[in-house]
């Protein structure tokens, strides 16, 4: 990772994972090691609460889940036992929620595509483009091109469909 200014909040909770620690827009997919039970400070009520806690398999911080994750959770795997979610895998990102549109970790409604997905043009990993998750990069290609693609190649193929279309437009009359 390269080198980062610390957030703000990194100056006085950095034990639990926060939407500050994503960039703007970014997802990642991390796997569940462990979810724990465990009881929590909460700097504004001021006292300990049962949370419940992701641990990863990444080296990445734990999370805090909160009511609405797990229940995304519990939906996607079509379990409401968290020893069934570990070795399973989540879309994690941040978004702003409520009337004050404060930033909040969310885990997305679909099941991440965890496999190496490789281009079939040119071989290279497939990464996430923009605002699409790798799952909706790679079907919009596959509509688009009838092959999944990686964003280079996608992006050449489809000027040169551009030209294409330019050099088999032929100009009438002159002949
Ligand atoms: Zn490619």
């Amino acid at each position: 990772m390269p080198e980062k200014k610390m957030h703000m909040k990194d100056y006085y909770d950095c034990n639990y994972l926060g939407s500050h620690h994503f960039e703007k827009g970014q997802e990642q997919i991390f796997t569940i090691a462990e979810v724990k039970k465990m009881e929590v400070f909460n700097q504004k009520t001021n006292s300990n609460s049962n949370k419940m806690i992701i641990h990863w398999k990444e080296k990445q911080l734990p999370w805090i889940v909160n009511v609405t994750n797990r229940d995304v959770i519990a939906k996607l795997y079509n379990s409401e036992f968290p020893d069934d979610w570990v070795g399973k895998t989540l879309y994690v990102t941040a978004v702003k929620v409520g009337r004050e549109f404060k930033d909040a970790v969310r885990v997305k409604n679909f099941i991440p595509v965890t496999t190496l997905q490789k281009c079939d043009s040119c071989s290279a990993e497939i990464k996430p483009f923009k605002g699409f998750s790798l799952a909706d990069h790679i079907e919009k290609t596959k509509q688009t091109y009838g092959k999944q693609l990686c964003t280079e190649c996608a992006t050449k193929l489809s000027q040169e469909k551009q030209s294409e279309k330019k050099s088999s437009y032929k100009p009438q009359g002159d002949e």
